[in-house]
């Protein structure tokens, strides 16, 4: 017989499964209310995808709910404990202190999904922070993680915003704001460091269990289930920032508390997108050693999968040093797997579907070209698309270089070269790679202005217009060239030696 669930406010159904862990995973914990919430924005396609009435959200009483005024039926507020190894350091007692978690649901599609809210007040991790979140950075958040929804990168979405009427400090007064964020999970890199650091191995395999039953259940029935699951996440992993690489992406910190078991880009914090391609591109003004560096993603990722593996070790084998043996066996491979999907996601933005050898020194040289040259990385790639036929060396792309241009041309000829073996036309080429280039990012001059308006005069046109540009990231759209063009200073001439 089926269990028929009365269906909640707006068709929210919970059904907590964390929040059914024992009390060492979490501490129960409500929202602090705030004095005078007003709507932001509701997510209406994320709603849909959730089986969510999104006018309903919009109502007093969804406004409420998003701003931790009023918590919905079924939902149990938690606030997850973990750990995490910040800038290489560990740190045993992080967990969500300025975010709760309300409950999970279940999509459209049978998938669980938690919904949580970002910046409801103080909560037993809160340390000396306020639990709360400045307007500004909720709604880098939005922007950011839709542009990376629609270049189809997994992350984590925002399913509302709201401000709250009250100020929060940081370095001056500035409007405060909750964020609703929706994830596959927010178990974490640092949640088994948690455990482990507590050597709690009764709760680190009931977390293991529970993450395998939840994202990976085809794994349950491996030979070694635990083994298998530290194959999975670096799998997951590798294929999510070999997926930020290409598209410039530095998420800027990259701590393993930072870091989704379930491989979806979580914590828009200091992050940007690339202009000028240089791998050692950072843009957080705290990672002064460049450690989360555009170019140094990939190593991080292994580091930090270094980190989750040695969480596993008590449940991998009895024995110590057949733990170790397995885990470095599987780690392993991280380089290779890492060096797939970048090459695959690499070959088709230079729109190639088949695999010769060369094609990794082809993609190589085109970067170094562009580093050389000071080219803008995603035009670089885009403009890319218009010279399947030879073109004259004043087009837009040549001109997205500084210098290089016979480097430059011989590159070109040998990728024509290259292109003649996918035994397709121009123009299939041509309209491969526009698929896959996008013309729209959430660039940094964009997002910037779109932030000051907000918090400074209140003003969400502009909000609303770049969001909507960002939906649709590989389509041309009229009338909104100011988002697609490099920022001012990429066009000062930089002359440099151009090495091979
Ligand atoms: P993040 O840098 O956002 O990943 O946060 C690192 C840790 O600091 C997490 O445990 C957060 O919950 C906590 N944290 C960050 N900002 C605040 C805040 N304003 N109030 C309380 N805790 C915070
Ligand atoms: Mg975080």
């Amino acid at each position: 017989m089926t269990v028929v669930r009365p269906t909640g406010f707006a068709g929210l159904q919970f059904d907590n499964t964390y929040a059914r862990l024992p009390p060492a995973f979490f501490s129960r914990v409500n929202p602090t209310p705030v004095v005078n919430p007003a709507l932001i924005k509701v997510n209406h396609a994320l709603a849909t995808e959730l089986g969510l009435d999104a006018v309903q959200l919009e109502s007093e009483q969804g406004i409420q709910i998003f701003a931790g005024n009023a918590i919905p039926d079924g939902a149990e507020p938690i606030a997850q404990a973990y750990s995490g190894h910040q800038f290489g350091y560990l740190n045993p007692r992080l967990g969500d202190g300025r975010a709760i978690l309300l409950g999970e649901v279940v999509d459209r599609s049978g998938n669980r999904r938690d919904i949580q809210l970002k910046g409801p007040g103080r909560t037993p991790y809160s340390r000396s922070g306020d639990g709360r979140a400045a307007l500004g950075p909720v709604m880098r958040e939005y922007l950011v993680s839709e542009a990376m929804h629609h270049l189809g990168i997994k992350t984590t979405r925002v399913l509302a915003a709201v401000t709250t009427g009250e100020p929060v400090y940081r370095e001056t007064a500035l409007p405060g704001a909750v964020l609703t964020r929706v994830a596959a999970s927010h178990i974490r890199i640092g949640t088994f460091e948690y455990f482990y650091v507590r050597k709690d191995y009764d709760g680190l395999k009931q977390l293991a269990d529970y993450v395998i039953q939840r994202h990976y259940p085809a794994i349950s029935s491996a030979e070694n289930p635990y083994l298998a699951l530290l194959e999975v996440v670096m799998h997951a992993q590798a294929s999510l920032v070999a997926s930020w690489l290409q598209v410039g992406f530095i998420h800027g910190v990259m701590n393993t508390d930072n870091m989704t078991v379930s491989g979806e880009t979580i914590d828009y914090g200091p992050c940007a997108f690339m202009d000028i391609y240089d791998p050692s591109t950072v843009f957080s003004s705290i990672d002064r050693e460049g450690r989360y560096a555009y170019g140094n993603q990939g190593a991080i990722t292994l580091w930090n999968l270094t980190r989750f593996a040695e969480c596993l070790l008590p449940l991998i084998d009895s024995d110590i040093d057949r733990a170790v043996e397995k885990a470095q066996t599987a780690l392993g491979d991280f380089s290779e797997l890492f060096n797939d999907f970048w090459l695959a996601g690499m070959r088709k933005k230079i729109g190639i579907l088949g695999a010769s050898p060369g094609d990794e020194a082809l993609v190589a040289e085109f970067l170094q070209i562009m580093r050389d040259g000071r080219a803008d990385f995603t035009l670089a790639f885009r403009y890319l698309a218009d010279c399947v036929a030879p073109v004259s060396s004043t087009s837009r792309f040549h001109q997205l270089f500084t210098s290089c241009e016979s480097l430059l041309e011989s590159w070109l000829t040998k990728w024509r070269e290259r292109l003649a073996k996918e035994n397709v036309g121009a123009e299939e080429i041509t309209a491969r790679m526009l698929k896959v280039n996008p013309l729209y990012i959430p660039r940094n001059q964009n997002v910037e202005e779109v932030l000051r308006a907000a918090v400074e005069d209140g003003d969400y046109t502009l909000f609303e217009e770049f969001l909507s540009v960002l939906q649709h990231p590989y389509t041309e759209q009229q009338g909104k060239e100011k988002y697609s063009r490099r920022p001012v200073q990429s066009g000062i001439p930089y002359k440099t030696f151009c090495g091979t």
